[in-house]
């Protein structure tokens, strides 16, 4: 990646990964060149990894050079990367070529690859315990800064000869709230003739704005999808999460149901355990009624820290009683492995100045 200069430089042209593969044969066809050149580009890109079109080498000189003239093929700039005491988690910090950052993670566990990627600076909804709802939404990711960050990790592990083997859009703001941009990238990373990365393998974490399930739910993608739900009663969910008073557990619930009957596919439920704030039994049974029938999974994932937020972790007791009370009622559930907490890249933590 290059330095800030050359990226302001870079700036004034579109970026690469911002294009479809329709932008590239509209190119081609301004350009007077055959389509193929704009799909031998897109396929340099995407399946061999090439940083610039000068590393293309079955496209003729000339070409290499119009691209590259035309086109950036970078707009971030690695600012810091933080590992876990076990490099099994890395952090970084991308800076943007308007000076702002985001933040991206890397983890491995067992045979897993996975990027957890970004789709917004900041955030826009505020949930009590996160530090991106603190940051405020500052701006939208272009899609092509959503694929970016995944080129990034993708190509720092071709290095190692390893392959990224999931992505959670689950970094930085809401992907519904940013749903143009979001759904093209994706398209993007699942192009068959590019990157042909497997829609089963993309998970996409929203914090219920039911509209926009709706939505999705239409999309009929084969994408994994998942909502945060936190808490089973509004009163309690709406002091976690402010965008329940707009979008309350009677519409987002529905919509939930909704997708998984249209879809045939199961939807995950995610729920952070805050000490004394949502690991009651008496939240257990309110999920339990909430969702029953309903074809889904419930991770439980003890509260990762956050300055300016003072709920804590369920002690390890109830975190065992939650799971156990879900699971005699043939709730199917997990308890998450925390990952990252040291480094401040787990879930709700993430955060730029
Ligand atoms: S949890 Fe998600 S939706 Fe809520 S403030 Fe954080 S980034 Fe935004």
């Amino acid at each position: 990646m290059p330095g800030a200069g050359r990226r302001r430089a870079l700036n004034e042209r579109p970026l690469f990964f911002d294009l479809t593969p329709e932008d590239l044969t509209q190119r081609m066809l301004t350009w007077g060149e055959p389509a193929y050149r704009g799909r031998q580009l897109w396929r340099g890109v995407y399946r061999q990894l090439a940083e610039t079109p000068e590393l293309i080498t079955n496209l003729p000189h000339n070409l290499q050079r119009r691209f590259s003239e035309a086109f950036s093929f970078y707009s971030m700039e690695v600012k810091k990367t933080v590992r876990s005491a076990d490099n099994n988690t890395q952090k970084v910090v991308l800076g943007l070529t308007d000076s702002h950052s985001i933040e991206s993670v890397f983890m491995r566990y067992e045979r897993r690859r996975t990027a957890c990627i970004s789709t917004q600076v900041g955030c826009a909804l505020g949930c009590v315990f996160c530090a991106t709802g603190r940051m405020g939404l500052v701006r939208d990711l272009t899609a092509g800064e959503i694929v970016e960050q995944v080129m990034y990790f993708t190509r720092r592990l071709a290095q190692d000869g390893e392959r990224l083997t999931n992505i959670v859009i689950m970094g930085m703001g809401e992907p519904f709230l940013n749903y143009q941009a979001t759904m093209q990238a994706i398209d993007t990373l699942n192009d068959p003739d590019g990157f042909n990365f497997g829609a089963r393998r993309f998970t996409i974490s929203t914090i219920g704005i039911t509209p926009k399930i709706e939505c999705f739910t239409q999309e009929r993608r084969q994408i994994n999808l998942a909502v945060s739900l936190h808490a089973a009663t509004n009163e309690l969910r709406q002091q976690m999460l402010p965008i329940n008073r707009r979008y309350p557990l009677e519409s987002l619930i529905p919509a939930c149901r909704n997708y998984v009957e249209q879809t045939g596919r199961r939807i995950t439920f995610e729920w952070a355990l805050i000490r004394q704030v949502n690991d009651g039994l008496d939240q257990a049974e309110a999920l339990v009624n909430l969702i029953q029938g309903l074809n889904c999974h419930v991770n439980l994932i003890p509260l990762n820290p956050t300055d300016g937020y003072p709920g804590e972790a369920t002690s390890q007791q109830q975190v065992d009683n939650f799971y156990h009370y879900l699971n005699t009622r043939k709730i199917q559930c997990t308890i998450r492995v925390r990952r990252g907490i040291n480094i401040n890249a787990g879930c709700g933590q993430l955060a730029t100045e």
